[in-house]
């Protein structure tokens, strides 16, 4: 089938290069020339394991082509996903900017009937508003379907996601388009939902919702785990053990960050307050996710005596979470601005998000050697949980540190080892340890 993916981000090129590999033709076009300029020679502007591979391969097989010209994408293709962005407005609404833009495009290049898919996340009601804009754009001249199908993948094992997908959610108006895109599916080999528009579109708020729910949940436990001197990780373990609670998103830690979770359950929090809906669990989840920022704030304050001037901090870890290069909405922004504001004197650790990073936090002292960073530093604060930073060899941490204090925002290291070891060691939910030797 002839595919065109509008948006060439985190979603569009990764499930724009699945689709090509399981045989379709797809067209991927994006507005940031810079963008596609790299794409076609070769060079993938984000990280995500597998992903260049899959890409080189397809656009040599002629399955893949990347361009900035929206009139070919739209006019060539039977099929159309917008996979744009849709960041938070500062009011917690999603912006739906990108979106609306996107449907002009196409209904102004509309040349005979096309499915168009919204694949980005959008508030209920978003899709009848596309197919208002391409009905005006298009001056009503042609056929069209619209329709959601949300996207699911994680980033860091996105590739692996979309071609192993678990469901595919597909909400349309007609019959026709449903067939259409259930034959899009079918190299992927899953289980098809097929419903309404509504229903596809809350179908990925709630489970966004619902695993970020999870993850506040645990970490309120931890609240009352670390006050009886019990372990949050083993409460995590005998819950996650029954199969009715499962034990996915049961980690606690600094709390959840990236593109989606944070953006999406404020966009809900907006539907519900214009709609007159009260969602006192969401507001309950984003209060304890902001509660855990600050709980390892007052942990560091709490390691150093509130005497955080020049003490030199080494941050491990910057992305939101391992195997990706994102930093939207990670922790490791809050945590370094508030160091910075007591005037610490701060060196990041990160394989990868390290460019990323810069953008964001203005000056920062970073560097892709792990050990560079330790050397000397009066303590030590885990922000993401690679695999670099949990297979770290603690005895050689411990000799390059000047003091050996750790705050693990992500629970990577065992209490009992790390007393052993003489380290001053402070996690979410377990035993706190305070005796340096
Ligand atoms: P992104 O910011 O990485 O990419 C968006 C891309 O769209 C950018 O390259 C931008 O230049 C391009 N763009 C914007 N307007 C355009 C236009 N009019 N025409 C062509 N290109 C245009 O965003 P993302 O992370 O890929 O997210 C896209 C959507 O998917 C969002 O709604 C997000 O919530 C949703 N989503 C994201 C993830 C994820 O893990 N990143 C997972 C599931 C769903």
């Amino acid at each position: 089938m002839k595919v065109s993916v509008i948006g060439t981000g985190y979603v569009g090129l990764v499930s724009g290069t699945c689709f090509s590999e399981i045989g379709h033709e797809v067209t991927c076009v994006d507005i940031d020339q810079e963008k596609i300029n790299k794409l076609t020679m070769g060079e993938i502007p984000i990280y995500e394991p597998g992903l260049s591979d899959l890409v080189k391969k397809n656009v040599k097989s002629g399955k893949l082509y990347f361009t900035t010209d929206i009139k070919y994408a739209v006019t060539s293709a039977e099929i159309i996903i917008i996979a744009v962005g849709t960041p938070p407005l500062p009011s917690g609404e999603a912006d739906l900017s990108y979106i609306f833009s996107a449907a002009k495009s196409i209904g102004e290049n509309l040349n005979e009937y096309k499915v168009i898919v919204t694949k980005s996340t959008v508030p209920l009601g978003t899709n009848l508003k596309i197919k208002e804009i391409v009905n005006e754009a298009s001056g009503g001249k042609y056929d069209f379907d619209i329709a959601s199908n949300p996207e699911f993948l994680r980033e860091g094992s996105a590739v692996y996601d979309t071609l192993n997908m678990e469901r595919a959610v597909i909400g349309t108006e007609t019959e026709k388009a449903a067939l259409i895109l259930e034959e899009l599916h079918k190299g992927f080999n899953t289980t098809i939902i097929k419903t309404d528009v509504s229903t596809a579109e809350l179908i990925k708020y709630a489970a966004n919702s619902f695993l970020a729910t999870k993850i506040s949940f645990i970490n309120e436990m931890a609240k009352l785990a670390e006050k009886f001197g019990a372990d949050i990780n083993k409460i995590a373990e005998g819950m996650g053990t029954d199969s009715r609670i499962g034990p996915h998103f049961l980690k606690a830690g600094i709390g959840y960050g990236g593109s989606c979770f944070p953006k999406d359950i404020s966009a809900l929090l907006a539907t519900g307050i214009k709609n007159g809906i009260d969602l006192p669990i969401l507001e309950a989840v984003t209060k304890v996710n902001v509660q855990q920022r600050n709980i390892i704030i007052n942990k560091i304050n709490e390691a150093f005596n509130g005497e955080l001037i020049n003490k030199r901090i080494a941050i491990l870890g910057l992305a939101f979470k391992p195997n990706t290069d994102d930093m939207r909405e990670s922790p490791a922004i809050t945590v370094i601005n508030e160091l910075k504001k007591a005037n610490a004197d701060i060196i990041a650790y990160d394989p990868i998000a390290i460019p990323n990073a810069c953008k964001i936090i203005p000056d920062l002292n970073a560097s892709t050697n792990i050990d560079d960073v330790l050397n000397g530093a009066d303590g030590v604060v885990i922000i993401t949980d690679w695999k670099e930073i949990k297979e770290i060899d603690l005895d050689k941490m411990k000799t390059l540190l000047k003091n050996p204090i750790v705050i693990d925002g992500r629970n990577v290291f065992d209490p009992k080892q790390m007393e052993k070891m003489g380290f001053y060691y402070d996690s979410i939910g377990r035993p706190k340890i305070t005796t340096i030797i």
